[in-house]
C-alpha cells in the first residue's frame, strides 16, 4: 500500500465494502463488524488537519491522539487550538497522546503515570475546548503495555480489550507491519482498530528519506514566519530570500 491519499482512500472504500462500520472507542459495542480509526500525531498538526479533510470527503471518522508535551508543536498556541477545532469540525474526536518519557521520575510506576494521564487528558480538553476521555501511547514502554491501565474517565486504548478484541494494525515507522489489506479482504476479523500517522500521508508518493528531509527542511520558512510575528521588520535584519 502507498503512502498516499488515493491510497488511504481506497483502504477506506474496502473497509465499506468488507462491512465494516467506522467506530470510536465508545460506540463500537454497538456495532457488529467495525473499525476503529486511530491517528497519532507526533510531530506535524497540520497534516493531522489535511488528513481530517479528507476523511470528511470519504464520510468516515476517527480520533486524533494529540500530544501536550511535544516539541514539535504547543496544544495551547492559538495555531494548534484552530488545527484542533478544524479537526473537530470534521466529525473527528480528540484524544490524549501521551508520552511517558516526559516524566522520568514516575518510570515504573503505573499509578502516577495513571494520575498524569488523567491530569493531561483534562488539559487537552482545556486547550481543545471538548472532552478528552481518550488516550494513546507515544512509544510506549513494556511496562506500560502490559500494565493495562484503568484511568478514571479515560479510555485506555492501550488497555487489553483493544488488543484482544480487535485485530491491531499500524503503520508505524511509515511501514506496515502486516498486509492490512488483506486483513480486510479476509474478512477473519469483525473488529478492527487501524493506527495510521497522517505525517507519512501526502499526494504523491514520498519514500520514508524523502518525507523526513521534507519535513525538516521546509521548518526554516515556518521559523522565519513565526519569528515575524516577533521581531519588528524581519525583512531589513534577515532577508526572506536567505531562507535555506
Ligand atoms: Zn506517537
Amino acid at each position: 500500500m502507498q503512502f498516499t491519499y488515493q491510497s488511504y482512500g481506497k483502504l477506506l472504500e474496502q473497509l465499506r465494502d468488507h462491512g465494516y462500520q467506522t467506530a470510536d472507542y465508545e460506540s463500537w459495542r454497538q456495532k457488529e463488524r467495525c473499525v476503529i480509526l486511530r491517528h497519532d500525531v507526533d510531530n506535524d498538526i497540520q497534516k493531522a488537519v489535511e488528513m481530517a479533510v479528507f476523511e470528511r470527503e470519504q464520510g468516515v471518522a476517527s480520533t486524533y491522539f494529540v500530544l501536550l508535551t511535544s516539541n514539535f508543536y504547543n496544544a495551547f498556541s492559538g495555531e494548534t487550538c484552530e488545527a484542533l477545532q478544524k479537526i473537530m469540525n470534521c466529525g473527528h474526536q480528540i484524544g490524549l497522546h501521551f508520552d511517558e518519557v516526559r516524566y522520568p521520575s514516575l518510570a515504573g510506576d503505573m499509578e502516577g503515570i495513571g494520575k498524569k494521564i488523567a491530569e493531561e487528558a483534562e488539559l487537552l480538553g482545556r486547550a481543545a475546548g471538548c472532552r478528552v476521555n481518550t488516550v494513546s501511547m507515544h512509544r510506549p514502554s513494556k511496562e506500560i503495555l502490559e500494565a493495562d491501565l484503568q484511568i478514571p474517565g479515560v479510555i485506555n486504548s492501550y488497555g487489553k480489550i483493544f488488543f484482544k478484541d480487535f485485530k491491531y494494525v499500524s503503520d508505524s515507522r511509515r511501514r506496515w507491519r502486516e498486509p492490512v489489506e488483506e486483513i480486510v479482504a479476509s474478512e477473519r476479523y469483525e473488529r478492527l482498530h487501524v493506527l495510521t500517522h497522517a505525517f507519512w500521508y501526502n499526494r504523491q508518493e514520498l519514500d520514508l528519506h524523502d518525507s523526513v528531509f521534507r519535513y525538516v527542511n521546509g521548518g526554516n520558512r515556518q521559523r522565519y514566519d513565526w519569528l515575524e510575528d516577533n521581531i519588528t521588520d524581519l525583512e531589513a535584519i534577515m532577508p526572506s530570500g536567505e531562507i535555506l
